[in-house]
């Protein structure tokens, strides 16, 4: 069975960026409904299971490029007492809707916090080693919900 839309597929996987190890694991999704990033899915297109492939994917195909604009400065005292402000630490804004925006410290000059919203991967080329481990038909429960069910795929509580 081929993997393209509305198939459910596992895959194995390791993502490298900048020749370093950044993600691996093994993830379920549902094929065509843009659960992967766009160059791995194009990648994965038309494969099948037991296939192995190396798939480099540039920033457009990807997370995109940083936008500038995400990228603030705001003081210590914007942090609650207690946080831990170091370069490398992720917080949760909410943007006017509530919705929570995840950022990362970029720089701590004193009072003055430097911090991305960007995602950690935007401006990046990775670079994945695939495995195709099943390639199966989605549920309609699943077509339904746009992702994939069962062991270590989406849950519901
Ligand atoms: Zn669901």
């Amino acid at each position: 069975m081929k993997v393209e839309k509305d198939k459910v597929v596992t895959i194995r996987y390791t993502l490298k960026v900048d020749g370093e190890v950044v993600d691996q694991g093994e993830l379920p999704y549902l094929h065509g409904h843009h659960q992967l990033i766009p160059g791995l899915e194009e990648a994965l297109e038309g494969h099948e299971a037991g296939e192995k492939l190396s798939v480099t994917v540039p920033p457009e195909k990807a997370y995109g490029e940083p936008n500038p604009e995400g990228v603030q400065v705001v003081p210590k005292s914007a942090f609650p007492e207690g946080s831990k402000v170091e370069v490398g630490e992720q917080f949760y804004a909410q943007d006017a809707s509530g919705q929570p925006m995840p950022f990362t410290i970029t720089k701590v000059e004193g009072e003055d916090v430097t911090i991305d919203f960007n995602h950690p991967l935007a401006g990046k080329t990775l670079e994945f080693e695939v495995e195709i481990l099943e390639v199966r038909d989605a549920t309609p429960e699943e077509l339904a919900h746009g992702h994939a069910h069962g062991p270590g795929g989406h849950h519901h509580h």
